[in-house]
């Protein structure tokens, strides 16, 4: 079947099928016009269709979030669009550690189905000036200090929805504030999609995955898992009972003698709406985010 499928859509629409280097057994998609008859193909054929939506430079945590998508849907695509809009402007867009062709390879090992990796006029050709943003709960913890970056992410996800129209969208509770947003935004705009949030893939010594993880110095490597290790003590002092304000600040000193070198934040939030909880509560989520040199690390942990 999917012999068949490939050799019509390499006869209906001009398919990237071959590059230079890149393994021919994977279809690689740069238009959107391509996807869109490609599910068209799809849908006759009542196939449903998962979406993971990825930066590229991947790892474990993205290769999680796709075995779920293999796992749960008749056919998978991946994208891989370091999305500008997402960026500010000192942000690393420019040096992010984007590598299409060792991804490419990867994906073609886990027998992904398509690849969308579209270039940037593509998914933003000029004129384009439509953004879908979360007033409230894109201001929260990211937003503080990220001020457009739920926007671009919230406008690159619904544009991938609409281009890719997914019965199951995977993504990684590592980026805990975006599942919910996203979840919200497909809530809102009644995009029939169903959120698949999936758990934090992490190293041996408990850093998350991270893309960014490769711009950690060998001594902040050493030091990064400490954020990890505090937001699990600081869960065991709450559940002790230890006043919460106490608890963070403790802990926040703990990251700085350290060697962290800034704390973006450090709070108790609910799980659903991400406010700051005031008192313990069984649905909190223990979210931070704290530099270690130039780099900015993100963790998170439920409570249950
Ligand atoms: P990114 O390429 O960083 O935009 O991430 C793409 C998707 O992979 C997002 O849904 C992330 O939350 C997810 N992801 C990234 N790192 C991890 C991880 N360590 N564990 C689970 N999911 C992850």
């Amino acid at each position: 079947m999917r012999m068949r499928l490939k050799q019509e859509l390499f006869l209906q629409a001009s398919i990237t099928m071959l590059e230079n280097d890149i393994p021919s057994t994977i279809t690689i998609v740069r238009t959107i016009s391509d996807v869109k008859n490609i599910l068209k193909l799809w849908r006759n054929d009542n196939l449903n269709v998962g979406l993971v939506p990825t930066m590229g430079a991947l790892h474990e945590g993205h290769f999680s979030l796709i075995k779920k998508s293999l796992s749960l849907s008749d056919r998978t695509i991946v994208t891989l669009f370091v999305n500008p809009k997402q960026f500010g402007r000192n942000e690393d867009f420019d040096k992010y550690p984007a590598n299409e062709l060792s991804d490419i390879k990867a994906l073609e090992n886990l027998s992904v189905d398509i690849i969308f990796a579209p270039s940037t006029e593509e998914m933003y050709p000029s004129g384009n000036i439509t953004n879908i943003s979360l007033p409230d709960i894109g201001d929260l913890l990211e937003g503080e200090f990220r001020p457009d970056f739920f926007t671009g992410v919230a406008t690159i996800v619904c544009k991938l929805f609409m281009i890719a129209s997914p019965d199951l969208a995977f993504f990684g509770e590592k980026d805990y504030q975006q599942l919910i947003i996203i979840e919200k935004m497909a809530q809102d705009l009644n995009i029939p999609v169903e959120i698949v949030g999936c758990p934090i893939i992490r190293s041996k010594d408990g850093l998350a995955l991270s893309s960014r993880n490769v711009y950690l110095s060998d001594n902040e490597r050493l030091v990064a898992p400490l954020l990890y290790k505090v937001l699990n003590e600081i869960l065991d002092n709450v559940r002790n009972g230890e006043q919460l304000i106490k608890i963070l600040n403790n802990a926040k000193i703990k990251l700085l003698d350290s060697g962290f070198t800034k704390i973006d934040y450090l709070k108790i939030c609910d799980d659903k709406n991400l406010k700051e909880l005031g008192n313990f509560s069984p649905n909190a989520r223990i979210l931070g985010a704290a530099w270690l040199g130039n780099t900015r690390l993100i963790d998170n942990i439920g409570v249950n």
